[in-house]
């Protein structure tokens, strides 16, 4: 269980690829990456190891935005269907979620009743949730702004929105998540290690912030709003 994301400038694939390789310690029964470019979202992704999911993505397909996970199943059997990403019934919404979302059943009676789900994973409610939210007239951000005080229980949280073409919406609580500051991309991940590759500045997150991500800012709010200003540290760590 971990995840992974990036915005800028050149493609994702091989830097998410090599990100999910260094958090392979923290689970590794399936693994997948989502990636966005001007033809839409593109998932791969593979019951198995890193070296499973590498096998299964297309070279041909380049994108500078792009989000991974690497599993270690809670809810829902290791299984291709199980292994995040998760999409939203449209297609518009891709997630990768490292945690357990303590209260998914009641969420799913509550709110996701006429929505067919894809998977058996916890995790999928969270996805559906910021759609049926949209679909209600939110914007994105306050969709998953809304999703977010619904949650009960421990996320790392990446989300793409296939009409963004220049976001990741991140969140966590209880689960390691931060955020790496390069010159032209942000990067996200459960660990420092997994981004030491292209940068060594992190911002740390707290708990239920909201953060937006994109290539050349990142923008920190707590759950009612307020704006948050962190400063980066630099990470003293060995590859
Ligand atoms: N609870 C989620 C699942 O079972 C995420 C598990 C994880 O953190 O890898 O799919």
């Amino acid at each position: 269980c971990g995840i992974v994301g990036y915005i800028g400038e050149v493609d994702a694939k091989e830097i998410l690829l090599k990100g999910l390789e260094k958090l392979e310690y923290r689970g590794y029964d399936s693994a997948g990456i989502a990636v966005r470019n001007a033809e839409g979202v593109t998932i791969f992704k593979e019951k198995g190891r890193i070296a499973d999911l590498r096998e299964a993505v297309d070279e041909e397909i380049t994108a500078n935005i792009g989000i991974g996970h690497t599993r270690w199943a809670t809810h829902g059997v290791p299984n291709r269907l199980n292994a995040h990403p998760h999409q939203s019934t449209s297609g518009r919404f891709t997630l990768v979620h490292n945690g357990v979302i303590e209260n998914y059943h009641l969420l799913q009676q509550t709110y996701l009743k006429g929505i067919q789900m894809k998977s058996d994973t916890d995790t999928e409610v969270i996805v559906q949730l910021v759609e049926l939210f949209v679909k209600e007239g939110l914007t994105t951000t306050e969709a998953f702004r809304k999703t977010l005080s619904l949650l009960h229980g421990s996320y790392a949280i990446a989300l793409l929105d296939a009409e963004m073409a220049d976001t990741i919406f991140v969140a966590k609580n209880k689960s390691p998540l931060l955020v790496g500051v390069g010159e032209g991309f942000n990067v996200v991940a459960s660990d420092a290690m997994a981004m030491l590759q292209v940068t060594d500045q992190f911002v740390e997150l707290h708990d239920k912030e909201v953060v937006i991500v994109h290539k050349e800012s990142v923008e920190i709010t707590e759950l009612d709003g307020t704006v948050v200003e962190r400063a980066p540290y630099t990470a003293e760590l060995d590859m």
